[in-house]
């Protein structure tokens, strides 16, 4: 979990790179996205390089977590939004394209243009218990 000198938020987080810096503290920087997808688009990162959340402590992931309320709030204060989707893209699957943990904080209104495909379906007999065994079983293991 060193810094990667080729990392992009690793070289913001360490002033290499510059940016609109919202919050910072001795773990955390959150600043504005260069490619919003509404204005007032933030990302929160942790400073120390980890790819993706499941790398991350829970210490490191509650000195992260922690400033999403307050962040949330200013986010809607400023640019008077009725909604928020607090986004974190997790692995290549799941369109992470800079590979140091991000959370997105996308500022939302009625009509605007961001839109999720949400294809909500259904577990077949069984499949939903399988699941929850094997899911049980790998948080009662802490991996
Ligand atoms: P993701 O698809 O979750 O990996 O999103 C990466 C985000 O990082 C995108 O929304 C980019 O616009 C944003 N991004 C990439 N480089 C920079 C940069 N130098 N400054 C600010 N935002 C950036």
């Amino acid at each position: 979990m060193t810094d990667d000198a080729e990392c992009v938020f690793c070289r913001i987080a360490a002033g290499k790179i510059p940016c609109t810096a919202v919050l910072e503290t001795p773990d955390c920087l959150a600043f504005m996205d260069i490619g919003p997808l509404a204005e007032g688009h933030v990302l929160l990162i942790p400073k120390a390089h980890v790819v993706t959340l499941d790398e991350m402590s829970p210490e490191q992931s509650a000195a992260l977590f922690r400033h999403l309320p307050s962040l949330v709030s200013a986010v809607q204060a400023a640019t008077g939004c009725e909604g928020v989707n607090v986004l974190q893209n997790n692995g290549r699957a799941a369109h992470q394209e800079v590979m140091h943990v991000h959370v997105h904080v996308i500022p939302r209104n009625p009509g605007d243009t961001f839109h999720f495909n949400w294809p909500a379906g259904r577990y077949p007999p069984g499949r939903v218990e399988e699941l929850v065994g094997k899911i049980r079983d790998h948080l009662a293991g802490g991996s």
